[in-house]
């Protein structure tokens, strides 16, 4: 899970609590103190025990996790925390939830440590509600010192986080000066504007930018992770000589440190002692290119001594700009020693275009359901809550408007574009972002599961990343036989007669052996404005094989407010009426419409109900 805090831990205190936060697992450690479970009283299995007071193990908890979660009183939780409480930018999320559930309430560390973030998720799950109070979530859009966090932008120096959140809690619209990194979050949900483009009479300023501008032109600093340090060095050359050459190379030029994306070398220094211990240090990825690739890069600085040792005329510029996908090279090479230390360092820097998200991203295949909110799974909204993009078509995600959080990014494609969408959710991913890609009814049954995991097949996946998780939903034939009494109680099928992506012919084979063997058939995408035949062709197969008077049903938009039912008979379905949010239903031979309940009796004395009714 990426868009929630990591190491979460929960704690209860009794039986209730614990069975509650029990169904949390195994995303966080469950702890309960341990005469919980003394003999005689069972703790329930999955959970982790502590001795002594709360309070002391709190002390270690608040350490080392970076979310906590309560089944305790709000009261009783403020003052175990207060003593702990030091920093919003490091304290952990705290999250209190009811014994009954129905609450998770964001205490703390709503932004940056995550807690509101945290508090939608447990109650996605247990089936509640998130109680939240800060600002941004009262005006619907995200909370500006988390904007960047999907992105793995870096808050920068001086930012005054608190000045910026302020002018907008009052409502004034901040002003936002984008330099670099995407701006992707300006499709972002949100309810009202709230920024301004690049306005300097606005009440706080938003710089985001790879560069370190002088602090007093902007109230608030963000950088995205775009620029790429080639380095070549001298064997032997220690940490601080690389150190200090990027950081004059930096302060130089006005680039600032938090913007590094990474550092790319020579294969041959992928053990350079100095240079590993210095990516170590920062967090930065090295990444290390051969000499054949770096050779065919054309550079301002070639070198013919660099070409004789090494085997390419440049390390660090060639480095720089493969590693930035080839964006802009900001620093050509220059060249770095200490006075007294061995070694000499040559440092380029690259400006990339899309920011590296340090991230691992991931792909949840999500089944909303056929309509109502309250046909989806609790998983599903977990789901959907945890995920930093959202994709899909623009009905279903206008059906799950009220499950979708402020700040996240939407993108909804017209229907035709399933494979755009399944290859757009896949590039998100692989930058780095939580992405839910939502069908209608089960994302498996001609739904978009298949059409990702096709896609991600064909572009040679590792299976790892970015992971992927399906999410199932009911589908289309189950909300439409609830709708119409028990239809499904024998052997049944699914036929779609959309011929877009399976060929007529098979589709017409299918028919004719669904009709003989007597299924009850549902037809998925039964007719659209520009293909009308095939349902007519399909109930000329059907009455090749069934009485006439079959019951047939027509459910159209089951659980949306539209929804329609109609119960016909085989000989006088009115293919006029069908269209493509329509499911059609054919009984078998002991389908009846007893009133207005359709039932195809269980078993194979089915017939003898049937002939009664
Ligand atoms: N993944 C979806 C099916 C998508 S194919 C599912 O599992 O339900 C689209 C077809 O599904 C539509 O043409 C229609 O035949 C059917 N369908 C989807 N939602 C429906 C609803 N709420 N009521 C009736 N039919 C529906």
């Amino acid at each position: 899970m990426i868009s929630l805090p990591s190491d979460r831990a929960a704690i209860a205190l009794t039986l209730t609590g614990a069975q509650l936060l029990q169904q949390l697992l195994p995303e966080v450690t469950l702890w309960l103190p341990a005469d919980l479970a003394n003999p005689g009283r069972v703790a329930p299995p999955g959970c982790q025990t502590y001795a002594g007071p709360l309070r002391d193990h709190l002390k270690h908890l608040w350490q080392s996790q970076q979310a906590l979660i309560f089944c305790l009183a709000t009261g009783a939780v403020v003052r175990l925390i207060a003593p702990l409480l030091q920093d919003k930018s490091r304290d952990p999320a705290v999250v209190v939830v009811d014994e009954t559930g129905q609450f998770a309430i964001s205490l703390c560390g709503g932004h940056r440590g995550g807690a509101d973030q945290l508090a939608r998720w447990v109650a996605a799950r247990l089936g509640g509600e998130a109680v939240l109070t800060g600002a941004s979530t009262g005006a619907g859009r995200v909370g500006v010192d988390v904007l960047g966090e999907p992105f793995g932008w870096r808050r920068g120096e001086g930012s005054d986080w608190d000045a910026l959140s302020m002018a907008l809690a009052h409502r004034q619209p901040v002003s936002v000066v984008q330099e670099s990194g995407s701006r992707l979050w300006q499709s972002a949900r949100s309810t009202e504007p709230w920024w301004l483009e690049a306005d300097r009479s606005a009440a706080a300023q938003l710089l985001i930018s790879h560069r370190a501008p002088p602090a007093q032109t902007y109230t608030a600093l963000w950088h995205p992770r775009v620029l790429w340090l080639g380095i070549g060095c001298e064997r032997g050359t220690p940490r601080v000589v690389l150190e200090q050459g990027i950081e004059q190379v930096l302060a130089a030029q006005g680039l600032a440190k938090q913007a590094v994306a990474g550092v790319a070398t020579l294969d041959l220094k992928a053990d350079e002692a100095g240079l590993v211990e210095l990516c170590n240090a920062y967090d930065w990825p090295l990444r290390t290119l051969d000499a054949q690739t770096l050779s065919q890069v054309t550079v301002p600085n070639p070198s013919a001594v660099v070409t004789a040792a090494v085997g390419t005329p440049s390390v660090a510029e060639a480095a720089a700009l493969v590693a930035s996908e080839f964006g802009t090279l900001l620093v050509g090479k220059q060249i770095f020693r200490l006075p007294e230390t061995q070694g000499a360092a040559t440092i380029a820097v690259a400006l990339a275009q899309r920011e590296s998200t340090g991230r691992l991203g991931e792909l949840l295949l999500v089944g909303t359901g056929p309509g109502s909110l309250d046909q989806v799974t609790p998983a599903a909204r977990a789901a959907l809550v945890r995920a930093d993009a959202v994709i899909g078509y623009s009905l279903y995600i206008e059906l799950i408007q009220p499950l979708l959080r402020p700040g996240q990014i939407v993108e909804a494609l017209p229907i035709t574009q399933e494979r755009a969408r399944a290859q757009r959710a896949i590039e998100l991913a692989q930058w780095g972002l939580s992405v839910a890609v939502i069908s209608s009814g089960d994302c498996g049954i001609y739904g978009m599961a298949g059409l990702v995991l096709e896609e991600l097949r064909v572009q040679a996946w590792d299976g790892k990343t970015p992971t992927v998780a399906v999410f199932p939903g009911i589908s289309a034939l189950q909300s439409a036989a609830s709708r119409l009494g028990a239809p499904l109680m024998q052997d049944f099928c699914a036929i779609s007669l959309s011929d877009l992506l399976t060929p007529w012919a098979a589709i017409r084979e299918r028919l004719e052996a669904a009709a003989r063997a007597d299924f009850v058939t549902t037809l998925y995408n039964p007719r659209s404005r520009s293909r009308i035949e095939p349902l007519s062709a399909a109930q000329q197969i059907f009455l090749q094989h069934r009485d006439p008077a079959t019951p047939v049903a027509l459910v159209r938009s089951a659980y949306r407010d539209s929804e329609q039912i109609t119960r016909t008979t085989l000989a006088e379905l009115p293919l006029e009426q069908v269209d493509m949010l329509t499911l059609v239903l054919i009984g078998n031979r002991s389908t009846r419409f007893y009133g207005d309940w359709l039932i195809t009796p269980r078993g194979y004395l089915g017939f003898e109900l049937g002939s009664e009714l």
